[in-house]
């Protein structure tokens, strides 16, 4: 069965709190969308601004091949402006709850039936395709959404949508209320789930069970509060747990899920399901053996078939085998002992709860095999003060490849206004710090801490460690040591 993909990344995903793209912004996420193979792109909601317009209308007029969409309520005024942005079809919501409209619209049921015809009419005599959909339909009865779906459909809509607005559905109720819509419907039904209960994956595919054949779902998961359904997993879901055939070019995943990451500053928890960083990553020394033999014996998906790249992270049950395939992957080829070396240090790290990442077993076996990694930078000097007197700041001298540059900043103690004026001086090197975190290994207040700093860079994360009994050096050591990493990963 063919199942259309209706992604909201742009407008519902754009209700995410805290979330606001450009019109260029939008552009690419369209094109990336476009090319994943996406059926139709709801591209905003043309109302709501002039910058909005702006970029539904460059999407419209780009030339895809995806059907492009504005989300429009049931007025004539929201409907007029999605016509001034060239758009194939109108999104139409029209609240159906008794709370919706009692207290929302303040209307009866009747005006709302009549409101919603009228704005069908007013789209279908300027030749737009007619999605329309039913606000808050998963608290409304079904007989009064049959109603509806019937005079809709006599007034020549093209599809129409159930929305889970705030996300009450159960697998069973959606099913039921979709099993009772699909048993009247003359047009193709879809589904539109919030996350609320967690449930929004499990929501949709139980609506296609039950008949609908267009999805709503955003990439990574966006949307208001909680969030839409999750393109990432709707998509894999139906073609691995339902053999749904869908147009998705599923190997693009990872690259649209990391461009609307960036874009929209939303970290993806690293245990999301496919586009997570955990989610092809492996520990366990029983799991990575049994990989290495075969990797079906741990892994529904493969990581190619998504885009992503499987990771494994060494600990304490690694054996040696699993170090010399990370090795042989890294294209670093070693003699037996200095292999029996690389493993002791590895077992080492284990021991004292370490995770080595195959950047670490790098910088292992380079030190092992006596290869002098010069670091691209070098902190010449430092200066961190604080105090309860003024804003803490720091000031450093780098060089960055013999390049010196000098920089300041201020932070809320002098560890990080040190950490932000290394960041500054390192401005051409793409990474962000997703993790700062400090262990003090003797007692006193002159103890030496170690510091260890988790970095991301494209794909990649990098971890790092320093030490010393001055927090701030310490600290700035780490952030160092994970720079120079990074830099000699992409130089
Ligand atoms: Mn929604």
């Amino acid at each position: 069965m063919r199942i259309k993909i209706l992604d909201t990344t742009l407008r519902d995903g754009e209700q995410t709190p805290g979330v606001s793209f450009t019109p260029d912004e939008k552009l690419r996420i369209a094109k990336a969308l476009d090319d994943l193979g996406v059926d139709i792109i709801e591209a905003g909601s043309a109302i709501t601004s002039e910058g909005e317009r702006e970029a539904i209308r460059m999407i419209a007029n780009e030339g895809l091949k995806a059907e492009i969409s504005s989300y429009a309520r049931i007025l004539q005024g929201d409907i007029d402006m999605a016509i001034s942005c060239n758009v194939d079809s109108i999104f139409l919501v029209a609240p159906t709850s008794d709370l919706h409209i009692k207290y929302k619209l303040g209307i009866t049921k009747n005006e709302l039936v009549k409101k919603t015809l009228n704005a069908i009419q007013y789209c279908k005599d300027h030749d737009l395709i007619v999605d329309l959909c039913t606000e808050d339909g998963s608290r409304t009865d079904v007989r009064f959404l049959s109603k509806i779906l019937e005079s809709a459909t006599q007034y020549g809509i093209d599809r129409f949508t159930l929305a889970d607005t705030v996300g009450i559905l159960t697998p069973e109720k959606s099913h039921d209320m979709l099993s009772k819509l699909a048993k009247r419907s003359k047009v193709p039904l879809g589904i539109h789930c919030h996350d609320d209960l967690g449930l929004a994956t499990a929501n949709t595919l139980s609506a296609v069970k039950a008949g609908a054949s267009i999805v709503n779902v955003a990439v990574n998961g966006l949307g208001e509060r909680a969030g839409n359904a999750p393109l990432e997993e709707v998509v894999m879901a139906l073609k691995v747990g339902y053999n749904c055939d869908v147009k998705i070019k599923t190997k693009k995943i990872a690259s649209v899920s990391d461009l609307v990451e960036r874009l929209c500053g939303i970290p993806v928890a690293p245990n999301k399901a496919i586009v997570g960083d955990n989610a092809f990553t492996h520990e366990s020394g029983i799991h990575v053996d049994g990989i290495l033999k075969k990797p079906e014996t741990y892994e529904l998906i493969k990581p190619e078939s998504v885009g992503f790249r499987r990771r494994f992270v060494l600990g304490k049950h690694v054996g040696v085998k699993s170090v010399k395939k990370m090795l042989d992957d890294l294209k670093i080829s070693v003699s037996d002992e200095q292999l029996k070396d690389i493993f002791k240090q590895v077992k080492f790290m284990g021991d004292k709860g370490k995770k080595v990442t195959n950047v670490d077993l790098e910088v292992i076996a380079h030190s092992v095999m006596g290869i002098e990694v010069e670091g691209a930078i070098e902190v010449d000097e430092l200066v961190a003060i604080a105090g309860n007197k003024f804003t803490p700041t720091a000031s450093v001298k780098i060089k960055i490849k013999g390049r010196e540059i000098t920089e300041s900043a201020t932070g809320t103690g002098p560890v990080d206004a040190a950490m932000n004026a290394i960041r500054h001086a390192t401005k051409e090197v793409p990474f962000e710090l997703v993790e700062y975190h400090v262990d003090s290994i003797s007692g006193g207040s002159d103890a030496v801490v170690e510091v260890m700093v988790k970095l991301r860079s494209k794909d990649k994360i990098i971890t790092a460690q320093g030490a010393g009994s001055d927090i701030v050096l310490a600290s700035v050591d780490a952030l160092v040591n994970g720079i120079n990493l990074i830099m000699r990963r992409i130089s």
